[in-house]
Order: structure tokens, then C-alpha cells, then sequence
């Protein structure tokens, strides 16, 4: 077999959760967002395992993604959509019974014209400018919306993965001043928030990275690991290149593994000449470029061949990676290619 294995714990995303619903108060509900397929891992058995854990509020981004998980949880959940009640969108919330988290006066008219009584939420906000009801435009609403019974009301931080950033309080403030006295629960931190202490974890949570293993939860148990196998391997004299536009050159006797996964896989080129892969704890220098199925790797220190490189792994994290590619360990798991063999550890219900 040539594809690389992607292994996922689920075991570590339901103790990541534990974790993070630990760090609320009782009252509070630890929720899951489980958009972009549970953050590239997976939607259904993460889903399941998480719901096995505890989780009653999962949070996606499209109606098309509850539906998808409608299908796998069943009816003793609920589920929230971010992008809210969008044109088209109006038989999945009906029939699935989704609650879209509307966003505009647009969306609420479309939302009670289409489905009274039908559960929905509300999104304000709160200085990000992204989604959500501007603060005039509430409070243009605001009674009228109340008098359909809101599940939720929700917020997002943009700053929530900086503790000192001033925007975190100038959001909480904004947050409070328009959801005072409404009686509805209320939702403003994802993983950044929970940490940034209780004033932020009002009724309910959703965390999506920290369950994932990612920063800034520190503490998070990685739930993603890559072995990929070694193809063939070569030995090479000093001088000779290695990969496309003889990017990296031998400058002594080298043995090269040729390995089985590319950019084709969401393993960004930029780690080209940068990375480095796993032979258990020994690390192996990434060398030449990524190119589109293949990755080229020093292992001239081993004493053999071995069978897989990891590319995540104990040694290596998803934000380590991430470090080297100059993103956010959110886009290396949300890149994690369709080609992988995807097997799933722990979890048992
Ligand atoms: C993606 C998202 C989350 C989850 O955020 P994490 O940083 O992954 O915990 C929560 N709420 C909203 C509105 C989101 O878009």
C-alpha cells in the first residue's frame, strides 16, 4: 500500500474535551464545533465519540454539514449552523431540525417566513466584523426577535488566542451590553475564550482546535498522526541533486528515502528543505521539494530502512508543522488530504 496512514485518537479528542468542559463551571455547557469535517479528522466518528463523551451541542458551519451530521447522531442533539438560514437552505433546517444562528434581518425574515416555530439562534457582533448582527441593527430587532424565543445567543472573539489583547474585554463588554436582560442563554468562547478564565464562558461553550489538539490549547493531547512509507530508497554521491530544480544538492554520501505523500495530500510546499520527518524518535531531515505525491528524506543516519516517516507524531505537533509552513495548526489539520487511509483509535461506545 502507498498511502500514507492518517491515525486518528479519539480517545485524546474526547479527553481534550473533558478537559476543556473541566474548565468551566458546572452550570456551563461545553459544546463541539465540528466544522470542515471535525477540522479534516473526520465529522462522523468524531462526532459519535464526542457525543459518547458528553457533548449535546455541536456547532457546524454549513446546513449541509448538519445534515451530514443529523444523519449520524440522530435526534438527541442539537445542532448549530454558523452561517445561519441562507436561500436554499430551508428544507435541510425544516426536516433536519438544524438551528441556524441567524445573522442579519435578511436572514431572520427569510427564517420566520419560511419556518415559524422553528428553532433558531441568533449571532451578534461584537467587534469582529465578519458574521453577525451589528449592534444598531439588534438593537433595531432586538424585541422582536426575543418574542420568538431565541435557543441561543452567540458572540466570536478575534483575539481570543492573545490573553492580553485589549479586544478580548472590549468584546466582553460589547457582549454583555447587548444581550442584557434577555433571558436567552448565551455563547461567546471557543477554545481561545474558555481559557481567558469564566467571565468569557457564560451558558455555553464551542470549542473546536483545543479538541483537535491544537493551540492555544496547550494542554491538548494531539489526536492526528501521519506515518507515511518509504516508496524506495537511493544512495547518493556528493554533488548529486535531489527533486525538482535541483533544490537541495549532496555534499556527501547521502541515503535518500523517496516517500509516499505530497502536496497533492495538503502538505504545503514551503516545508521543502525545512521540515523534518520521524523514524520513531530519530528525526530525518526533509530534503528537496514537496512535490505533488511524494517527499524526499535524509536517513543516511539510520542504521536501516525503516518502513514509514511520521510526519505527526509525539515528536512533532500539528503546530510545530504549522511553525515551519508559516500558518496555523488550524490549516494543517484542515488540509489533511482525502488520500490518506484514515483509521480511528479509541472512541468505543
Ligand atoms: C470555528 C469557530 C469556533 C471554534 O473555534 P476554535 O478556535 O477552533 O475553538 C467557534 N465559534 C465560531 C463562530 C467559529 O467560527
Amino acid at each position: 500500500m502507498s498511502t500514507a496512514r492518517l491515525t486518528i485518537d479519539l480517545d485524546a479528542v474526547t479527553a481534550n474535551w473533558r478537559a476543556l468542559d473541566a474548565l468551566s463551571a458546572h452550570g456551563t455547557e461545553t459544546g463541539a464545533t465540528v466544522k470542515a469535517d471535525a477540522y479534516g479528522l473526520g465529522i462522523a466518528p468524531v462526532a459519535r465519540a464526542l457525543a459518547h463523551a458528553g457533548a449535546r451541542s455541536f456547532f457546524v458551519a454549513a446546513a449541509e454539514e448538519g445534515a451530514a451530521l443529523r444523519e449520524t447522531l440522530g435526534d438527541a442533539v442539537r445542532i448549530f449552523v454558523f452561517s445561519g438560514h441562507m436561500a436554499g437552505d430551508t428544507d435541510m433546517i425544516g426536516d433536519l431540525g438544524l438551528i441556524p444562528l441567524l445573522n442579519s434581518i435578511e436572514q431572520m425574515t427569510r427564517h420566520i417566513e419560511a419556518l415559524p416555530m422553528h428553532p433558531f439562534g441568533m449571532q451578534l457582533d461584537s467587534g469582529m466584523n465578519r458574521l453577525g448582527m451589528e449592534p444598531e441593527e439588534w438593537a433595531a430587532i432586538r424585541d422582536i426577535a426575543l418574542r420568538q424565543k431565541p435557543q441561543l445567543i452567540i458572540s466570536h472573539l478575534a483575539c481570543a488566542d492573545e490573553p492580553d489583547h485589549p479586544m478580548n474585554a472590549q468584546q466582553l463588554s460589547q457582549f454583555h451590553e447587548m444581550t442584557v436582560s434577555t433571558g436567552v442563554p448565551l455563547s461567546l468562547a471557543a477554545t481561545g475564550g474558555i481559557l481567558l478564565g469564566r467571565d468569557y464562558h457564560f451558558d455555553v461553550t464551542r470549542p473546536g482546535i483545543g479538541l483537535y489538539g491544537g493551540l492555544p490549547f496547550e494542554d491538548a493531547a494531539p489526536a492526528a498522526h501521519l506515518s507515511i512509507p518509504v516508496i524506495q530508497t537511493r544512495d547518493l554521491e556528493p554533488g548529486e541533486p535531489v527533486g525538482y530544480s535541483n533544490s537541495w544538492i549532496a555534499e556527501e554520501p547521502t541515503r535518500i528515502a523517496t516517500i509516499a505523500a505530497g502536496y497533492a495530500d495538503g502538505i504545503s510546499r514551503k516545508i521543502s528543505n525545512q521540515a523534518v520527518l520521524f523514524a520513531d524518535d530519530v528525526p530525518c531531515p526533509l530534503v528537496g521539494r514537496v512535490s505533488m505525491d511524494l517527499i524526499t528524506v535524509d536517513i543516511s543516519h539510520l542504521d536501516h530502512v525503516p518502513r514509514t516517516l511520521d510526519l505527526l507524531c509525539a515528536h512533532q505537533t500539528v503546530d510545530d508543522l504549522a511553525d515551519i509552513a508559516g500558518t496555523i495548526g488550524y490549516e494543517i489539520l484542515t488540509s489533511l488530504g482525502a488520500r490518506y487511509a484514515r483509521r480511528y483509535r479509541g472512541g468505543a461506545a
